[in-house]
């Protein structure tokens, strides 16, 4: 029985998938009526609980990792051989904490994908093969903001001749207090609500995330602006760069912008974070003049401090799964060191040390997360991983195309050149209906149809809709006829 079930789930994962990509409101009222009000003494049998998830409950799930057209949020799938690791990482249920090589090669494993993702990104391991996999990019913003903090305070401690440093040890408010600083600040352009939400866990509070963005273009950086923040007395600040801006998949800086920020940085004794949560996988583009605008927007991420990512998005890989690189080695510790646990523990005598990852971050005891990782990128290397996201950028701008020639509807950021918008298309594509009503109604009613599912946002203050590919499944041809299919459809109506 178990086995034929996990043949099925298979056969789900494999095939396509057929249902719509939102469940019917009879699958989800049904399975909401078979949700157990209270726990029975006596346990059922594990055939009928297997029943009742398969039967009940999955038929109320949605489509969003194994359906190709589900466009919310930004998903990603699940690779073939992600799923088979997911399952080992499952049934074998290692704990990931601490690094002991002659217990289990886990925690070598987890080192050796960090450093295979490091390659996929173009970033030099003897930099980058510092970090850890997190449960996403929200858990990866709070490790970054995390060692921006550890940092920036120690170094205006060092230039203050202050012994209390570390507010791992010492705490926020003691350090603070001793380097009469009113505060940290987090300085960014358009970033992701989830820094936000990571300055807030952290005592850096939310209030204190400040946009520094130009008139003229609401992603870059006034740097200007940025400097008279940089040199204020009264706090310390860490530069978050949104590479890749969630509503339009564009990019903050390009190589030149971020090394004049970096030398800012330098200059003040700022931390400089990147989130890069699907946005860094455009560094696995080559030079072809096709994708040079996007390439040149994840060009240099080498030269900040950390990069936050994540797995379940372009990577494809399932949740949860995020990655974190720092590219200071031994900061890390000083914020999320576990009392008496070793840092580091010997390899054999030609390995590397490999940090207990209970160490260097938020959790002690961890899920395998690292193996579905490693089994995606030795099924697809590089160019199987450059190849996924060449037909993400070409459905994209397909379907911009598209858009921006249809009478009902505007492309957005709005733009009098078809050629620069299709350009600057990454794997995101915003746009609105002209006509108000439909608007208002426009990510329902393209939903209702449960042939695609996209995501309602806002824009210059109204509301949009938003595209974000991220399968790995996607096929160019079939794909946009689908979605200029319902965009069409839903115009007319
Ligand atoms: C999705 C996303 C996040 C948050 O990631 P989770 O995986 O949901 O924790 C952070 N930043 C950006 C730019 C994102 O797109």
């Amino acid at each position: 029985m178990q086995e034929k079930i996990l043949q099925d789930l298979w056969k789900v994962a494999q095939g396509k998938w057929e249902s719509g990509v939102l469940p019917s409101a009879d699958s989800l009222a049904r399975a909401r009526a078979s949700l157990p009000t209270t726990l029975l003494a006596a346990g059922a049998n594990l055939e009928a609980v297997q029943r009742h998830i398969l039967d009940d409950l999955v038929p109320a799930f949605n489509g969003g990792s194994i359906s190709a057209n589900y466009y919310g949020f930004v998903t990603g799938g699940v690779t073939p051989a992600a799923l088979f690791a997911d399952n080992v990482v499952s049934a074998y249920d290692q704990n990931v904490q601490v690094h002991i090589p002659n217990h289990s090669i886990v925690t070598d494993v987890e080192f050796s994908a960090l450093g295979l993702l490091a390659d996929l990104l173009c970033l030099d391991r003897s930099v980058w093969n510092n970090g850890t996999f997190t449960t996403g990019a929200t858990g990866s913003n709070i490790l970054g903001l995390a060692c921006g903090r550890e940092y920036v305070l120690r170094q205006a401690a060092e230039k203050k001749g202050v012994q209390l440093n570390s507010v791992g040890e010492f705490g926020l408010f003691e350090v603070l207090h001793a380097l009469g600083l009113s505060g940290v600040q987090v300085l960014s352009t358009l970033p992701h609500s989830s820094l936000v939400k990571a300055a807030g866990v952290l005592g850096i509070g939310r209030a204190n995330v400040h946009n520094v963005c130009r008139a003229d273009n609401p992603l870059h950086f006034d740097l200007e602006q940025l400097e008279k923040e940089l040199v204020r007395t009264d706090k310390v600040s860490i530069v978050a760069v949104s590479a890749g801006e969630v509503n339009t998949g564009r990019f903050a800086t390009t190589k030149e912008h971020l090394s004049q920020i970096r030398q800012l940085c330098d200059k003040y004794g700022a931390w400089l974070h990147a989130d890069g949560a699907f946005g860094v996988f455009a560094r696995v583009l080559n030079d072809d003049p096709e994708f040079a605008t996007v390439k040149q927007g994840s060009e240099g991420l080498e030269l900040v401090d950390s990069i936050a990512g994540d797995g379940h998005k372009l990577l494809n890989v399932p949740y949860d799964c995020g990655f974190f690189f720092c590219r200071h080695a031994d900061l890390a510790v000083n914020v999320f060191q576990n009392a008496n646990a070793a840092y580091l523990t010997a390899g054999p005598p030609d390995g590397p040390a490999i940090p207990s990852p209970l160490n260097i971050g938020m959790e002690n005891s961890r899920r395998f997360r690292a193996l579905p990782v490693y089994a995606s990128l030795l099924s697809y290397g590089k160019d199987g991983y450059r190849d996924m996201l060449e037909r993400q950028i070409r459905l994209a701008r397909g379907i911009y195309d598209w858009i921006y020639n249809h009478p009902e509807y505007t492309a957005l950021p709005e733009t009098s050149s078809k050629s620069d918008l299709l350009d600057q298309t990454f794997m995101s594509v915003l746009f609105r209906a002209k006509d108000d009503e439909l608007n208002r109604e426009l990510s329902k009613r393209i939903n209702d149809t449960s042939r695609m599912f996209v995501s309602g946002t806002s824009w210059d203050g109204a509301p949009a809709t938003r595209i974000a590919i991220s399968n790995w499944r996607v096929d160019v041809e079939r794909d946009l006829e689908l979605v200029t299919g319902v965009l069409a459809e839903v115009a007319r109506r």
